[in-house]
């Protein structure tokens, strides 16, 4: 298939910028799906693509799912992403994370970047010395560091409209809660589940976390082929994706499904088949939004209270992708990608009338920056 071709296959993306300097072995691509609500934001991934063709299906592919999680997470934000192709371990420099800086300075804002799977807080600083454009930079350069606790407060509160949904109470005390993973999201979910007075039980493959935290919390512990199954009444995946498959969804014993872990349903179909089984689907880029609410605190001119509050908006947003779900009788992945599709529709409308107060401040903060 031909590069046109493909573009075209995976969306109606407003521009593909491909990036390459020979000098410093850059090959990138920077893939800007929708600026209908505000400037593209998305993380750069670097990873070791088989093909060209690969890393191009990935880049649209990522940054038109952004353009959804922003929308549905009420942000004045598009979507966008951006993939450098090679070996992380090994083919990382100054000279390439700057090359690439230079490209996304090129865009003069359109696209903002920040780091994803395989780039790291070094690199950001390194594309930070030639683009304000980025965001997610560590605190010592004024930025607001690590997400991932902003992203678990975002899973609590997704937790807690589910509850509230189908179990029609506002408490999580005795609420049996099974969590998947003990990683940076899921050990800050366990900590405010304990606060909530949840009866939890955890699980990792890394035998050292699950003792840490067992000891920490005075939690629950069971094998990692275990939890899925585990009778409950949320199960809360915040490891891996594609834990909803066809091995797996007729074993579930819990009545929601609500974690922070990226593309739980390995297919749009399974989230059919957990309504039609009466488990209640928390769609995960919904529920995940809190990590991307505070980079957008960030732009704004950062304050750690002011991020911790707006995460509490994933408890509303929830709420409106299930309101949905029953208004148009559909599963609420479906419902999620809906709410989406609506807010751009009618506040891209907006926007092409006035740019908008949001957009525009988060222009003149970067642009201070880069004054400084
Ligand atoms: P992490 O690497 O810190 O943690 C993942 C944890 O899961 C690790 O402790 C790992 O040992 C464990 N794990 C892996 N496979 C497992 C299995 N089969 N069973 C049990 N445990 C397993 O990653 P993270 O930052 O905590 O992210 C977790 C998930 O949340 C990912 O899917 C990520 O894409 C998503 N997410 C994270 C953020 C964020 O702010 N960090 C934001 C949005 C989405």
């Amino acid at each position: 298939m031909g590069t046109f071709e493909l573009i075209s296959k995976h969306g109606d993306h407003e521009e593909i910028i491909f990036c390459h300097d020979k000098t410093v072995g850059l090959k990138a691509i920077i893939a800007i799906h929708n600026t209908a609500l505000g400037p593209a934001l998305g993380g750069t991934r670097m990873w070791n693509y088989k093909t060209e063709d690969e890393a191009l299906v990935d880049v649209l592919r990522l940054s038109k799912g952004m353009t959804y999680k922003a929308s549905a997470a009420g942000l004045n934000l598009g979507g966008g992403k951006a993939v450098i192709i090679g070996d992380p371990k090994t083919q990382k420099s100054e000279g390439l994370f700057r090359a690439f800086g230079q490209f996304v300075n090129s865009l003069n804002g359109k696209y903002i970047t920040a780091e994803d799977v395989g780039t790291g807080e070094m690199d950001m600083e390194y594309i930070f010395m030639e683009t304000p454009w980025v965001t997610g930079i560590p605190k010592d350069f004024g930025g607001s560091g690590d997400p991932s606790p902003y992203t678990a407060h975002g899973v609590l509160m997704g937790i807690k409209a589910s509850v509230k949904e189908k179990l029609k109470t506002d408490s999580l005390k005795g609420v049996r809660i099974a969590v998947q993973g003990l990683g940076n999201v899921g050990s800050n979910v366990v900590k405010y589940l304990v606060q909530e007075g949840a009866d939890i039980i955890v699980t990792d493959i890394d035998p050292d976390r699950v003792k840490k935290y067992v000891n920490e919390f005075k939690v629950r512990a069971t094998h990692p082929e275990e939890i899925l199954f585990t009778e409950c009444d949320v199960l809360s995946p915040n490891a891996m994706g594609a834990v909803i498959n066809d091995q797996t969804i007729n074993k579930l014993k819990c009545q929601i499904v609500a974690g922070g872990a990226n593309n739980q349903l390995l297919e749009p179909r399974h989230g059919d088949e957990l309504k039609a089984k009466g488990i209640l689907y928390a769609p995960d880029y919904v529920v995940n939004a809190g990590g991307l609410m505070n980079v957008f605190v960030e732009l704004e001119g950062y304050s750690p209270d002011r991020a911790f509050d707006k995460t509490k908006k994933v408890y509303d947003n929830v709420m409106k992708v299930f309101e949905i779900s029953k208004r148009d009788h559909i599963g609420t992945h479906t419902a999620a990608d809906r709410l989406a599709e609506e807010r751009i529709k009618t506040i891209g409308h907006l926007k092409q009338r006035h740019p908008g107060k949001s957009a525009s401040r988060v222009f003149s903060t970067l642009k201070e920056v880069n004054n400084r």
